[in-house]
């Protein structure tokens, strides 16, 4: 298949998922970013993508809603005809910090929606139409990369809903990629460590001095750009029998 490649990054107007749309902008996809804001509160992330020479697509969704996941492929399709990488990205960590013991069930759900939801679910729609288009140049039909995150596997007992949701995508990396090897569609996780971003605001004076301490075997903050580069390899379908990998972005993390 000769022509543009086509992308779809959730969250992808912000922080990780907008390191990850420019790295794939720059790597000749059309790419299209998901986000709950009106257009006109994006426009600025979407001229920073059309600047890199790719064709671009806002889809306003919310990617807890199953009506708005369907919207969006159906969208992604209308508009560039394909899919070649979905990148699951959005996602939450807890609005309040508890410890397991006081832990309510409302956030719990809330974030598991967003988290590990969300990304199943809209792994199963794009699959259903990656498996059916014809292979890219690189003879695969498909890529999802999952961003999960070190909390899949590093407990926090102040925030064991987002720990619970990040080991659920890693193990639904593993089970995608088993159910869609046989179409060529690939299934990889891309786990970060500690990224400046929002997400990361308000704790950036505990993580400087951790980081000083030697957090990390690089002694600094990752970037987007850190995340977006690993993604971007994947998704260009780069590796091949590698299917369910996991890459860590974690600079060498020590705990
Ligand atoms: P961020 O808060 O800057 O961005 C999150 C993005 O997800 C935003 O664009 C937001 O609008 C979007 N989003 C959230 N809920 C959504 C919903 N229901 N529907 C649609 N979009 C929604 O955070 P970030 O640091 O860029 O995080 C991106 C991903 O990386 C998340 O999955 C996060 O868990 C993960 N992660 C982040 C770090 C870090 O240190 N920043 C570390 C490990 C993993």
């Amino acid at each position: 298949m000769a022509g543009k490649k086509a992308a779809l990054v959730t969250g992808g107007t912000r922080g990780i998922g907008l390191g990850v749309a420019l790295r794939l902008a720059q790597s000749g996809f059309d790419v299209a970013v998901n986000g709950r804001r009106p257009a006109e509160d994006v426009q600025d992330a979407l001229d920073q993508l059309t600047a890199q020479g790719a064709e671009v697509l806002y889809c306003r969704a919310d990617i807890a809603s199953a009506d708005d996941r369907q919207r969006m492929v159906d969208e992604v399709f209308e508009r560039f005809g394909r899919l070649d990488a979905l990148v699951n990205n959005a996602g939450v960590a807890p609005d309040v910090r508890a410890d397991l013991l006081d832990a309510s069930e409302e956030s719990f759900e809330r974030l598991i929606r967003i988290n590990l939801q969300g990304p199943y679910f809209l792994t199963q729609l794009a699959a259903k139409r990656m498996i059916e288009q014809a292979p890219s140049d690189a003879g695969m039909r498909g890529v999802v990369v999952n961003v999960s995150s070190v909390s899949a596997t590093v407990a926090s007992v102040n925030r064991g809903d987002y720990c619970i949701s990040k080991a659920g995508v890693a193990m639904a990396t593993q089970l995608w990629a088993a159910r869609l090897a046989e179409y060529g569609v690939s299934v990889y996780e891309v786990r970060p460590g500690v990224i400046r971003t929002d997400m990361t605001a308000g704790v950036t004076e505990k993580y400087d001095r951790l980081i000083a301490d030697g957090l990390t075997v690089e002694p600094r903050w990752g970037t987007p750009d850190d995340v977006g580069r690993a993604v971007a390899v994947l998704a260009c379908g780069e590796l091949s029998y590698a299917t369910g990998n996991v890459i860590l972005v974690d600079g060498g993390l020590t705990l």
